[in-house]
């Protein structure tokens, strides 16, 4: 644990973001030594796990319940607001909403996601979100892997078809191998009468 005397100084929040894929947020701070980092957590929608994932500390996982997360959390825990207006005047949406009138709202906003994550990275659910979350991901792959079989299957049941309708016409003289469509020019979906890819028909 970190003692008092050791106790980091406290971050210096510069401004934050809560991006709409998922629900990441981004909270940018100065050290002491006025470094930027970049507190972060990605946001998750899967279907065996929704939320918010492992905190993220430039980029890169911070080991949970370690010495450096509760360093981390308390630098946060005590963190100065100071945004940066120049970052905000850079927004889209800044647009029209002039720094003078929007300060205390972001402030608000800002305040609101560092408690988020605080409450987020302190709770006890948050040892179990790797396993969980290893798990969904595994999960998704899988669900992902049966999927793109089945369209894989169904993909040559398709070909099986068509190599079918293509003997058929060659046999009728109305296709060669590799001819092309003469509606749209694809040869892939072309099988001497319709065409799969423009849906031609030979009249
Ligand atoms: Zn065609």
């Amino acid at each position: 644990m970190v003692t008092q005397q050791e106790l980091p100084a406290p971050f210096i929040v510069r401004s934050v973001r809560e991006c709409a894929d998922g629900g990441a947020t981004e909270i940018y701070v100065d050290d002491e030594n006025l470094v930027a980092h970049c507190l972060s957590v990605k946001g998750y929608l899967l279907p065996n796990f929704s939320g918010k994932g492992p905190l993220l500390y430039d980029g890169t996982a911070v080991p949970i319940r370690s010495e450096f997360e509760s360093q981390v959390l308390a630098q946060l825990r005590r963190a100065e607001f100071n945004l940066d207006k120049a970052d905000y005047e850079s927004r889209i949406y800044s647009r029209g909403r002039p720094w003078s009138e929007m300060e205390n709202e972001l402030l608000r906003c800002a305040r609101g996601l560092v408690q988020a994550l605080l409450r987020h990275v302190e709770s006890r659910r948050y040892v179990e979100i790797p396993e969980l979350l290893s798990n969904a991901l595994k999960q998704e792959e899988v669900e992902r892997r049966i999927a793109k079989a089945q369209r894989k299957a169904k993909d040559a049941v398709k070909e099986e078809a068509r190599q079918t309708r293509r003997r058929a016409s060659e046999a009728m003289g109305l296709y060669k191998p590799e001819d092309p469509c003469p509606h749209c020019g694809f040869t892939y979906g072309w099988d001497g009468r319709s065409c799969e890819h423009c849906k031609y028909r030979r009249g």
